[in-house]
């Protein structure tokens, strides 16, 4: 399903990437974890391509990220993509958040576009916040608003960066619900999170990252039995 096959990517001289290689199967659920710097956010956005990447191909469902043919706004549309800090629209309403690029990007109609945010609200458990705006709403909440307005648009991928690091303790685990129902459910998944609980329950695999490179990529499994790598348990040592 994600195919990332030899990634180099330089800032100017300083190479961010290297050599970066993983596949990501249909239905995976993969945890990127990793020393902050290592490089995390940058290779997942390279996959949905809000980041370039001068070496190496990546292919999600088929289509190559890096060619210039490829229609970007309807590949991203297609890989839901979920931040640390929320990023809805602060001036439209929660159902405007959910229909806008549903609209825009899907050409579905209003009315089509309210009823498939309304139903993904209401999974996400906000059905009653539907008319107020995202100020109004806690940080748990903005995030599952956030999920289900990514889930809108049918994505093949979600890609979660650090999806609970913004929020207060006690809103982590709303959050890290949903995401875990999402894998329940099926829906492949590559999640940079340092939540090493939701990783050891629902993760398929995990990869770790250092300065740029994955230095582990194994089985939750392994990785939380028996990391091979002196970093990976230096890591592992500190966070848990
Ligand atoms: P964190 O855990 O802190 O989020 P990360 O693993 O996600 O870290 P990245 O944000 O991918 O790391 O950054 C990797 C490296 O690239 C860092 O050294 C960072 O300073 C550098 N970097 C990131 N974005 C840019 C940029 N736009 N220009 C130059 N260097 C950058
Ligand atoms: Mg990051």
């Amino acid at each position: 399903m994600i195919s990332i096959e030899h990634i180099n990517k330089w800032y100017g001289d300083f190479q961010v990437l290297t050599d970066c290689t993983a596949d990501i199967s249909k239905g995976e659920v993969v945890v990127v974890c990793g020393p902050s710097g290592s490089g995390k956010s940058t290779l997942i956005k390279c996959v949905n391509a809000l980041e370039p990447f001068q070496e190496g191909r990546i292919i999600v469902d088929g289509i190559s990220v890096g060619d210039p043919q490829t229609d970007l706004p309807l590949l991203r549309s297609r890989i839901g993509m979920v931040f640390q800090n929320f990023e809805l629209f602060p001036h439209l309403s929660i159902t405007e958040n959910l229909m806008l690029a549903q609209q825009r990007v899907l050409g579905r109609s209003a009315d089509e576009a309210r009823d498939t945010g309304l139903k993904l609200l209401d999974r996400v458990g906000l059905k009653a916040q539907a008319a107020k705006f995202p100020g109004q709403l806690s940080g748990g909440q903005q995030q599952r608003v956030a999920i289900a307005r990514a889930l809108a648009m049918n994505p093949i991928a979600m890609l979660f960066d650090e999806p609970t690091s913004a929020l207060d303790p006690e809103m982590v685990n709303e959050v890290l619900d949903v995401m875990t129902e999402l894998a329940q459910e099926g829906m492949t998944m590559m999640c940079v999170t340092h939540e090493m609980g939701f990783a050891r329950r629902v993760a398929n695999r995990v990869i770790f990252m250092d300065k740029g490179r994955i230095e582990e990529d194994c089985s939750a499994v392994e990785f939380f039995g028996s990391p091979r790598g002196e970093r990976a348990q230096h890591f592992l040592s500190k966070i848990l």
